[in-house]
């Protein structure tokens, strides 16, 4: 009762990164309120090293709940099974990351057990004198960091932008309860019935967990320039970011839009190329750790927030650039 939750996010199973960073922020916060931190995983099939592993990384315990159903993510199927053990466990803090499938899930559960959640935060703390969660995000296109308390709900609930803390170091001498929760629900109450899954094949796109992310926008003029942005990311070893111009045009599909109406990231390095940095743009990766700009005017908003910025022509920068990475790959 009145412990800190986080959903864990399993691919096919196997744990996925951004739920050890939930657990990092969890962990911070159920000491603060001397309560445990609980891992709760939905799967089709549980092994004991992954759920070990959640204990290893932060966990006091896991509840976990196996069946066919969680093999994807439907929300329906989802909210109805979180709604049950919200309501039986009460935990006051719940936690899911800012990923497609907890800003999905998150807003169903939130409006079915009437509690407040706050999106794509970048900072969570407790309040000293209420104990209040103190839930941060950039707000009006990331111009201002909102705090923002959920006094009268429970569970005060939050997602989380990925990247924007760093797992705690594998414990393997952490003890914890790991329980199997029997649901006795039918699932016939859901209304989506998945006949056909396809793999996305687009692996670049998967920017909001990836460590580089370049990005390229209207600076590049036309289609077959952005050709450009994919093999600078490939030498890198990065992902494939694009502003909404570049999307807007055609460039490159919306999965890869970076900023307020696209994904937000928080790369260790963001590679801004022919971007001017508008201010919805800059609300999707404020909180990069290091930003790279290469634009040909040095009084636009992106190169002011640069740790470097690369002002010239970005055709030839980008020639020069190729050219370095591949001497160094191949030697
Ligand atoms: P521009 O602003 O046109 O910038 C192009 C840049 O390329 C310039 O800085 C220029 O100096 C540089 N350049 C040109 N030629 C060269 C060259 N040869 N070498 C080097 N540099 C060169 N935008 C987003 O990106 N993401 C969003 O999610 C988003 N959401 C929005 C939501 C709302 C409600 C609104 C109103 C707008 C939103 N926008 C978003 C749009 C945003 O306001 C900007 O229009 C957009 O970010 C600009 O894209 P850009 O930087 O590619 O283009």
């Amino acid at each position: 009762m009145n412990d800190v939750w986080i959903l864990a996010e399993h691919n096919n199973g196997v744990i996925k990164e951004v739920s050890y960073e939930l657990l990092s922020w969890g962990r911070s916060l159920a000491d603060e309120l001397d309560k445990n931190l609980v891992a709760l995983l939905l799967s089709p099939h549980t092994d004991s090293f992954e759920l070990e592993t959640l204990i290893a990384m932060g966990a006091d315990a896991v509840l976990y709940v196996e069946s066919e159903e969680f093999r994807y993510v439907e929300c329906l199927t989802y909210s109805h099974v979180l709604e049950q053990l919200v309501k039986e466990e009460k935990p006051q803090i719940f936690l899911a990351s800012a990923t497609t499938t907890g800003r999905t899930i998150m807003p169903y559960l939130a409006v079915k057990i009437n509690a407040g959640l706050t999106a794509d935060c970048t900072g969570l703390a407790i309040e000293k004198e209420s104990g209040l969660l103190l839930q941060t995000r950039p707000a009006i296109g990331g111009n201002i960091m909102a705090t923002i308390k959920s006094p009268h709900h429970k569970p005060q609930m939050a997602t989380v932008r990925p990247k924007s803390k760093k797992p705690l170091e594998r414990d393997n001498s952490r003890i914890g309860e790991i329980k199997k929760v029997d649901i006795t629900t039918s699932f016939e109450f859901s209304k989506a019935e998945i006949l056909h899954v396809e793999e996305l094949l687009d692996e670049d796109s998967a920017i909001e967990e990836a460590a580089l992310v370049v990005s390229g926008g209207k600076g590049l003029k036309k289609k077959d320039n952005f050709q450009l942005i994919h093999q600078l990311a490939h030498l890198l070893d990065a992902k494939v970011g694009a502003s909404r111009e570049a999307v807007d045009r055609g460039w490159i599909g919306y999965s890869h839009q970076v900023g307020l109406s696209g994904k937000t990231i928080s790369p260790e390095l963001y590679m801004a190329v022919g971007i001017s940095g508008a201010v919805q743009h800059l609300a999707g990766i404020k909180t990069s750790s290091h930003i790279i700009s290469i634009n040909s005017d040095k009084n636009e908003p992106i190169i002011q927030i640069s740790d470097v910025a690369l002002v010239g022509d970005l055709f030839m920068i980008i020639e020069e650039l190729k050219k370095q990475l591949t001497q160094r790959r191949d030697s």
